[in-house]
């Protein structure tokens, strides 16, 4: 059984490691009797070990789940939801902005990534976690920033993080000092600088939710992509993951710099070719993806201009 506990009450259900994208892993939160499930993974994974998990803290799936909670509508947060809910019949939850990607799994390809015609076909057979061949799911419950969601005596703050996409949540246990991150820290394993957003994201908000939940004093940030970080390490992660934006950021401005102007697939080609600054894995078009949302960032801080696709110092 692939469950783990971090402490009494919140407890780890690992997926399998998936080359480029890192671990696929869900959370459990129970108390009382009641039990939530965090990013249930895709369809296949952990997929089934969700409901053998919960049985095995001696409860019921058809009748003590809570919740199933996504911190973001990704396929590898949402895809194991739908089946999920029928083994459950819990209610599911997810941020406003990210709800129309759960009902309508295809939109993720259709909006939140930069991809030609030929790349949104290709990802239509994708075997890849971030494949979108899965049922979706309409949610019960709409979240906002600021909500708890109870599970047992336990509260989980809601703290719409809106950098990896717009609906992205983090969920934080008061009491326990426990920070579930989703993909907004530790995107990837290993190494908190890399990132990828979606078309929908933004990098000025991704800084601003970093900074606000380092001064949480999480003694344990649970991502949903790597191993758990423990006291000493987290505020490691915070400060790892801000450098990682600013880093980007600075080889973006770099490149068009040096070539005068340069459009997105410039752009991605001399990261590519320099390898400067970590880079997001699993998918070719997450680098394109962040390049954008990136562009869009710089020229609200008014540092670069865009016309017609080619960008330039401002
Ligand atoms: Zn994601």
């Amino acid at each position: 059984m692939p469950l783990s506990e971090i402490i009494p009450g919140v407890q780890l259900v690992k997926g399998k490691f998936v080359d480029g994208f890192g671990f696929l892993t869900s959370y459990l939160v129970h108390d009382g009797g009641e039990v939530l499930v965090i990013d249930p993974g895709t369809a296949g994974h952990p997929g089934g070990e969700i409901v053998k998990a919960i049985e095995s803290l001696g409860l019921s799936p058809r009748h003590d789940v809570v919740g199933i909670v996504c911190t973001h509508g990704h396929p590898d947060h949402i895809g194991g939801v739908w089946r999920l809910k029928r083994q459950t019949g819990a209610l599911v939850m997810i941020h406003e902005h990210d709800a129309d990607v759960m009902e309508t799994p295809s939109l993720f390809i259709e909006r939140r990534l930069r991809l030609s015609r030929a790349g949104r076909l290709a990802m239509k057979v994708d075997k890849s976690p971030i494949r979108v061949n899965f049922r979706g799911v309409k949610p019960d419950c709409i979240l906002k920033h600021g909500d708890e969601i109870r599970v047992g005596s336990y509260s989980l703050r809601v703290m719409n993080s809106g950098g990896h996409s717009k609906g992205h949540c983090m969920f934080y246990l008061t009491g326990k000092r426990v920070l579930f991150s989703g993909d907004e820290v530790n995107n990837y394993p290993n190494d908190a600088r890399r990132f990828y957003v979606d078309l929908s994201g933004s990098l000025s908000a991704k800084v601003t939710a970093l900074e606000a939940a380092s001064k949480l004093k999480t003694e344990y940030l649970l991502p949903a992509h790597d191993i758990p970080h423990i006291l000493t390490d987290v505020s490691l992660q915070f400060s790892e993951a801000i450098d990682g934006v600013r880093q980007f950021q600075d080889a973006i401005l770099r490149v068009i710099s040096g070539r005068g102007d340069a459009d997105i697939d410039q752009i991605a080609f001399d990261l590519r070719r320099t390898h400067g600054v970590p880079l997001p894995t699993g998918h070719e078009a997450l680098l394109p993806t962040t390049i954008e949302v990136a562009l869009r960032t710089l020229e609200s801080a008014g540092l670069v201009e865009g016309e017609n696709g080619v960008w330039t110092l401002a």
